[in-house]
């Protein structure tokens, strides 16, 4: 087996036989790739501070393309030990992790992996989970095969009088194209195309209504359920902490 190195963020965790872990790794040169780090659980094992959910490094491994690789070291790059405080943003993470499990395969997706890092990077440093997890659920559409046409009208490709969205047709439509859609927020046809735009990792605060940024996940809930066909439990457990109030979220 060769060696090799690559970025790579743990999106999974399994135990395996007495002493080790299955690692589910998103490496940004080959893609998502299962990696056997053997005796990590055990207590003086150089692995086991690094064998774990959200880790984020250079992976140095022995590569089996079509089978289990195997952990040789981490250099550690972010334990995003901020996002581990607090249960929120660790309800967000989970989230982000599970989605882009959801959505990589074994190819290579570079431009996820820098979405999912910068986002993480971002929640990291204290800008609401809430919001970046929309901008992210909403990037990461096309990959799912039902991206949104965001910066014209999906029926007739006028950039101008945009009246509302058509979740049916799956973009903007404009006033000339108008047929009794329903009316949305201008607001937040705003922010849906700036969030479609912006570049994550410029992002540096992020103030924005409350009420509007609930109507984004929303929005995003209801076209997700339609179109993705995708159930994750870390969004049920998102949902069910917000509901019982034990999260204390920031806006
Ligand atoms: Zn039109």
């Amino acid at each position: 087996m060769e060696i090799v190195k690559s970025m790579g963020i743990i999106l999974k965790e399994i135990n395996y036989s007495e002493s080790s872990k299955i690692l589910t790794v998103f490496t940004k040169e080959y893609g998502k790739i299962g990696i056997l780090s053997k005796g990590c659980r055990n207590i003086r094992s150089k692995l086991r501070s690094v064998s774990t959910r959200l880790i984020y490094g250079f992976f140095h491994f022995y590569y089996q393309p079509n089978g289990l690789s195997t952990l040789i070291c981490v250099d550690v790059e972010n334990t995003f030990s901020h996002i581990l405080s607090s249960i929120d943003d660790i309800a967000y993470a989970n989230y982000l992790l599970e989605l882009t499990d959801k959505i990589v395969e074994g190819d290579a997706e570079s431009d996820l992996f820098d979405l999912l890092i910068s986002t993480l990077e971002k929640i990291e440093e204290g800008i609401t989970p809430k919001m970046l997890s929309n901008i992210f659920s909403l990037k990461v559409l096309p990959l799912l095969g039902c991206g949104l046409v965001l910066d014209e009208c999906v029926s007739c490709g006028s950039s101008e009088n945009i009246v509302t969205i058509d979740i049916e047709q799956g973009g903007f439509i404009c006033k000339k194209c108008y047929a009794n859609q329903m009316i949305v927020d201008p607001k937040l046809i705003q922010l849906l195309r700036l969030s479609m735009e912006v570049d994550v990792k410029k992002i540096k605060k992020l103030s924005l209504d409350t009420t509007l940024v609930d109507e984004f996940s929303k929005f995003l809930d209801d076209y997700y359920e339609k179109y993705t066909g995708i159930s994750l439990k870390s969004k049920t457990f998102l949902k069910n902490i917000m509901k019982l109030g034990v999260s204390n979220e920031k806006i």
